[in-house]
Parts: structure tokens; sequence; C-alpha cells
């Protein structure tokens, strides 16, 4: 963490009008577990599991997951960590199996899908992550869902290795959450069918933006193409998190603009209250937050997402909001 955040590190985030804020850190190897004290972290909002298998030469075994896994939970102590299953595919490929040739990818068979069509390897992993988490808190979330469906039979899956454990005598979590990531927009148009059936909801940014722009994340001619302030994207936000709010499920975002002060103030506006970002983007946003009252941001926000809106973008208007408190 930069010298100029360092003395925020030890601070809550706490906006002018007395809403607290969890800022996580995005992380998934063992080099960046130092870095939840360093940047004063509140804990791993998203773990992403995929890394330990691309940079291994050989699928990693299930004592290798289960010990890096329980390292990310020591390492924490009391904060929450909250593990991604396998979001392979996509943009992630493994050295050591051959891709499947597809002409969209990232739409393609991956993450959640590849999990619920070859149950095997999902359930080696959610073998290992009750392990991990024995006589801890245990958070696991799915990625790439887009129905419930898929949802429910995720969460089948990882209650058939808690049974598993029960039944060989292991010690078991002393407490599981189940999440779902919302990634595509089909799921957002769910969210009370959802919320029924995950104990928390962590948004996918990045994934959700690229779906809803059509807009191919990895292809610099059109990732920069929309803007995640612009009406579209926090009227979507801000259904969700509503949906949310409404069912009474906790909900956050771990997309790349959780780490962006001006993104991070309108997600905060919007109700959303934890958020997981890259280390770098923790003390930028922290100080931001503290200098701005979310019900006043909320109140300018709200009125120019309706969709009779005709700015292209509140990026102006926040950012002059955020110059001025
Ligand atoms: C996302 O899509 O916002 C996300 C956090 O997952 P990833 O970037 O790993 O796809
Ligand atoms: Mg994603």
């Amino acid at each position: 963490m930069s010298r100029a955040y360092d003395q925020l590190r030890f601070r809550r985030t706490i906006t002018r009008d007395g809403l607290e804020v969890d800022l996580m850190l995005n992380a998934g190897l063992l080099v960046d577990l130092p870095q939840l004290d360093q940047a004063g972290a509140d804990g791993i909002g998203l773990f992403r599991t995929e890394f330990q298998f691309m940079v291994s030469d050989f699928m990693p075994r299930l004592n290798q997951q289960t010990e890096l896994y329980r390292k990310a939970i020591m390492a924490a102590g009391d904060r929450p960590v909250t593990f991604r299953t396998l979001d392979l595919g996509g943009d992630k490929i493994l050295p050591y199996i051959d891709p499947v040739p597809e002409e969209n990818p990232a739409m393609g068979w991956r993450a959640i899908r590849i999990g619920l069509d070859r149950p095997g390897l999902m359930r080696y992993q959610l073998r290992a992550l009750v392990a991990a988490g024995a006589g801890r808190h245990l958070r696991v979330m799915f990625p790439m869902v887009t129905t419930v469906e898929e949802m429910v039979d995720a969460r089948a899956l990882f209650d058939r290795e808690i049974e598993r454990a029960k039944k060989l005598g292991q010690e078991l979590p002393s407490k599981v959450e189940v999440g779902v990531m919302l990634e595509t927009p089909a799921l957002a148009w769910q969210i009370n069918a959802v919320c029924d059936v995950a104990d928390f909801v962590s948004v996918g940014a990045n994934d959700l933006m690229q779906f809803f722009f059509a807009a191919d994340r990895d292809n610099a001619r059109v990732a920069d193409r929309y803007d995640p302030l612009s009406p579209a994207a926090l009227s979507i936000l801000s259904y969700i998190a509503e949906g949310c709010r409404i069912n009474d499920t906790p909900v956050s975002v771990c997309g790349e603009i959780a780490g962006r002060p001006l993104e991070a103030a309108c997600l905060v506006a919007l109700g959303f209250d934890t958020l997981s970002m890259p280390v770098t983007g923790i003390g930028p946003v922290k100080s931001a937050l503290m200098a701005i009252d979310a019900s006043e941001l909320r109140e300018l926000i709200l009125p120019n997402i309706k969709v009779t809106t005709r700015l292209p973008s509140l990026r102006g208007l926040v950012r002059d909001y955020c110059l001025e408190t």
C-alpha cells in the first residue's frame, strides 16, 4: 500500500453519514495473502481458486488444494474468506488440458457449466474446501451461474460433500455459507428466486458488464466502449442491490469497478456495503468513501438512472460531487 494511504490502514471505512463498508481483497495465490494485513483489508471477498491450477504444471492434488485454502483461511484470522470454485474456460486456460475450440469462449463451456457437466472435478474441489474449513467459517461461491437451477444443482454437490465429511467423522466447518456470483443479466432478472437458494450474492461486474453491453472484456477495441457509470449499468446494479435488500440477502461487488474510487462511491450509494478489489484499490477507495455522504450521493444518482435520462454517463456528476466533498 502506498505511503499516502498508510495511515488509513487501521481505520474502518465509514462514510460521512455513518455507513460502514467492508473493503475486501481479491486474491488467489499464497503470495497475495500478506496483502491482507499490508492493506488493512476486511477479508478476502474473492479467492480465485483457478489461479493455483493455472500456475501449476499438473492438476493440483486434493491435499495441495486443501493446504492452499487452509492457509488463506488462517491468514485471514477472524476475517471472512470467500472461495470461488473453479472458473475455467473463457480467458482461463490450463496448460495441461487442451482447450475445447469454441467460437465464443467467454460465452461458452466455462466455470459452473463445466463444473456441473463434469462434476468429478468440482466435487473434488468442494471436498478440499470442506476439509480446509474444518472448525472455521467456510464461504464458497459459484461463478457464471445463469439459471437458478444451476445454483440449486451446484449447492447439492456441496451439500453432498458436507454429508460425506460427516459420515467419515471429519471435523466440519463451524459455519457454512454458499453464495452465487451474479455475472449474467439473466440471473439479475431472477433475483428473488436466486436469493431463495443462495446465502449471499457477489456481483462479478467484469463479466456482468461484458454480457450486459455485449462488449468483450479482453478485446481492447471494445472493452472501453461502455461506461459502468452510465445510466444503463447503474440501473441494473441498483436493481440487484435493491432485490437483495428486499430479500435480506447480503450482496457485494467483486469486479474491477469495486476498486475504482468513483465507481465504488456509486456502488455504496446504490446499497452495496461490501466491495472486493485488487490490493491497489483499497487505499484510494477507502479515502474516497470516507469523504462521501452515501445518502446524499444516492439522491443525486437515482433520478439520473431512470430510463428517461439523457445523460450518457453520470461520471461527471459523481466526479464533481466527490471533488466538492
Ligand atoms: C468478474 O467477472 O467480475 C469477476 C470477479 O470474475 P473474473 O474477473 O475472475 O471473471
Ligand atoms: Mg467473472
